[in-house]
């Protein structure tokens, strides 16, 4: 047993890894990958949130973060586990000891019955590096499933891909963030910071009053579009032509850097001949931006003395995705940005741990340390540390809208173990997600709040918050933070490691489980070839970050994210470690591709790619392309944000906007309320006229549920490569409701 009493409460003690309330506690902020440093506060009231200095947000907080205590005392907050009553199809309150153990015996039945993969889980891009690796640990060894993804693929898969095949490695940002202000040129793509990351936006204005070049590519003029020197305004779904017409005219102009191109990288001539079709007036008859613009910005990057290219959800979220981040990549390499310093391609994370989240073993493909589940050299590694044979370690799973849509068919989940995560407003095609999930012999969602995917749930185990546990977080510079807990979780909350340990003592027994003994189902001695043997206690589960932290770093060893040499205690020296940090006595890694680039050869990979139309292009009865994004003051599904006083006064509803030229055709006037069409559902939301979006196309944000739930219309359709799913373009009816 661990010092957590039965019902959950903490008795005279906080849980393991959590340090007791101290006056000021220094931690990041747990929404996005910006990971803004603040200082939090206790105050007999409440908690206050500081802002504080610290390389990224240089003590810039938004809405998001200064409210972010609020959600910590809400009335909404969850602090006893629910179970559903067979009797009368409601969710009332248990103790731990009945949520778990049903849990537990109905898992136990559903793999008798059906095999292990008759369980899933998924997981979260806002847990914390010790619970995402925790979680993919609990799925193959505990479980043995083999049926593990996170929302992450919503999000960051399409970068994610492009840059291993291009790179050899996936770090968001291959440089750290302040080299933004050193670009003569910066080009954003289908990036929204100025909403998504405020506190980002000071390396802009930085940027720009170097006398630098700020290009935005964005079908919206939006917030962070405003403050471009140029805004380049392509129809959705056309990014991937725009990349091959820049690099056309480089290549026309002679911008190409040559030398760089034959000595750093593999496969340009390929990639030549394929942009030299990319004609600039044919890439304005396909997108609408104008020959000039494309031009004018062509220069701007060829002839920099330095230049990034960012990438972000708006050239990503495409069944297209990886070949449009692919074609940015190309045009970065032929101009010889990657590793040179202040230039580069980079990619912006968008959840708080999207980074780190990726790299530890949530995902269907993968093993700590950003290693292949399939890579037997990588099963043989991970299973010494966890001390099980690689023989027991599944194979790959499902990608996460897979997954899910696998619900219900003869050979899907049967269960779904739900942490961090409300896929029923985030998913694509949201209403059929949520069929599928009503279908579950058994849905368990780990949350602090009801959100609408908890709500659906047979079990809700209620979790703590980012302020009440320690742990670790990488942001989108492949910084390794620390989150520091200022109090423990109020009583009758768990964390989630100690969820996680307390089904998996009840799946196994003791020895696999809990306090750090070991034992347990599965046998074996593999060694990891570095001397740790299996059956240690890497097959346990301990409740305690700084032991889960600890055993990460032995799995994510010789990996592509090498966590071996980063420990909590340099972390807090050095305002975080960046990643590969292969040993203690040695520096953390800020800047890649200086010297090579981490393929078999060293040398980066040019792909050519085609522009091929949106999976669903408009037509006389979907006349119209969607578009979906999120808004200043909510964040992701809003399932927090939209239960902060101050958020849901800035941003009460979800709202189509729509230029006035459509809205006069469609006889809508502002705030009117319009129903959206797609194929696969509809939403309902007051009308926003907006001459800042092109007329062929509407944006709906995606932070609602309920009839206002923008992913009713989006369009599941799946990047081959990555299984990103088509977020930002579908075709649609608009009407007056
Ligand atoms: Fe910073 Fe992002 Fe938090 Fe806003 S939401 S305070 S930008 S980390």
């Amino acid at each position: 047993m661990t010092d957590l009493a039965r019902d959950g409460t903490h008795p005279g003690a906080p849980p393991p890894g959590v340090t007791m309330s101290a006056p000021d506690v220094d931690t990041h902020c747990p929404y996005c990958a910006l990971q803004c440093g603040m200082t939090l506060r206790a105050t007999p009231q409440r908690v206050e949130v500081r802002s504080r200095q610290f390389p990224t947000n240089r003590g810039g907080l938004c809405q998001k973060g200064w409210t972010a205590a609020e959600l910590l005392d809400h009335p909404d907050r969850l602090t006893t586990p629910l179970v559903r009553d067979p009797h009368t199809a409601q969710l009332r309150p248990a103790t731990w000891d009945e949520a778990l153990d049903r849990v537990a015996r109905t898992i136990t039945g559903l793999q008798t019955a059906y095999g292990p993969d008759s369980i899933a889980v998924f997981g979260g891009g806002g847990l914390t590096n010790e619970k995402a690796y925790a979680l993919g640990k609990f799925a193959r060894v505990t479980l043995r499933t083999r049926n593990i993804d996170y929302n992450g693929r919503f999000c960051m898969s399409s970068a994610a891909a492009a840059g291993n095949r291009a790179f050899g490695i996936d770090r968001g940002l291959p440089f750290p963030l302040a080299d933004l202000a050193g670009a003569d040129t910066l080009l954003l793509v289908g990036a929204n910071v100025a909403e998504t990351m405020p506190p980002l936006v000071r390396y802009l204005v930085e940027q720009k009053a170097r006398g630098g070049n700020l290009i935005v590519i964005d079908p919206r003029v939006t917030a962070t579009a405003r403050q471009a020197t140029l805004h380049l305004q392509p129809m959705p779904g056309t990014d991937l032509a725009v990349a091959n017409a820049l690099l056309h005219i480089a290549v026309t102009e002679g911008w190409v850097d040559k030398d760089y191109v034959e000595t750093r990288t593999a496969g340009f001539d390929a990639v030549r001949r394929s942009v030299a079709g990319y004609w600039p007036a044919q890439v304005e008859r396909l997108s609408g931006v104008p020959v000039a613009d494309l031009e004018t910005a062509a220069r701007a990057l060829g002839t920099a003395g330095t230049a990034i290219i960012l990438t972000a959800r708006g050239a990503e979220q495409h069944a297209k995705g990886v070949d449009t981040v692919t074609a940015f990549i190309n045009l970065a390499l032929a101009l010889g940005l990657p590793g040179r310093p202040g230039s580069g391609y980079g990619c912006l994370t968008g959840q708080g741990n999207g980074q780190g989240g990726r790299e530890h073993g949530q995902k269907a493909d993968q093993l700590p340390g950003y290693r292949r589940i399939d890579d037997p050299a990588a099963r043989a590694h991970v299973a010494g540390v966890w001390g099980v044979h690689p023989d027991d370690l599944p194979g790959p799973g499902l990608s996460a809208y897979e997954l899910l849509d696998s619900i219900g068919s003869p050979t899907g989940p049967r269960a779904l173990l739900v942490f961090g995560s409300n896929p029923v407003v985030s998913a694509p095609r949201a209403g059929r997600i949520q069929r599928r999930l009503g279908d579950l012999d058994l849905l368990v969602v780990a949350d602090f709040v009801l959100s609408e995917t908890a709500a659906m749930a047979d079990v809700v185990l209620p979790t703590a918050q980012w302020a009440e546990e320690d742990g670790t977080m990488t942001n989108l510079e492949g910084r390794v933070l620390r989150r520091r807990a200022l109090r423990p979780p109020p009583a009758g909350v768990r964390t989630d490691l100690s969820v996680i340990a307390e089904l998996a003592r009840r799946l196994v027994g003791d020895g696999m489980a809990g306090n750090g003994t070991t034992g347990g189902r599965t046998t074996g001695s593999a060694t990891d070839g570095s001397g740790t043997t299996g059956g240690g206690a890497g097959s346990s589960f301990p409740e305690d970050p700084r032991l889960v932290f600890d055993e990460l770093r032995r799995a994510s060893a010789g990996g592509i994210a090498d966590y071996a040499g980063v420990t909590w205690d340099r972390i807090d020296a050095e305002d975080g470690v960046f990643w590969p940090c292969p040993a203690e006595d040695r520096p953390g890694t800020p800047r890649l591709f200086a010297e090579t680039f981490p393929t078999p050869d060293g040398r980066a990979r040019f792909l050519p790619v085609e522009h091929r139309p949106a999976a669903e292009e408009v037509c006389p009865e979907y006349p119209l392309y969607l578009t979906t994004g999120r808004v200043l003051a909510q964040y992701q599904s809003g399932a927090q944000t939209r239960r902060i006083g101050p958020l849901r006064t800035a941003a009460p509803n979800a709202f189509l906007e729509l230029h006035p030229d459509l809205a006069s055709r469609l006889g809508v006037a502002d705030g009117d309320e319009v129903t959206v069409h797609s194929r696969r559902g509809e939403m309902r939301a007051p009308a926003r006229l907006s001459d800042t979006i092109r007329a062929d196309t509407v944006f709906a944000p995606f932070h609602w549920g309920g009839a206002a739930r923008a992913n009713s219309l989006t369009n599941d359709a799946l990047d081959p490569t990555s299984k990103m799913p088509e977020f930002k373009v579908c075709a649609v009816r608009v009407e007056r409701a």
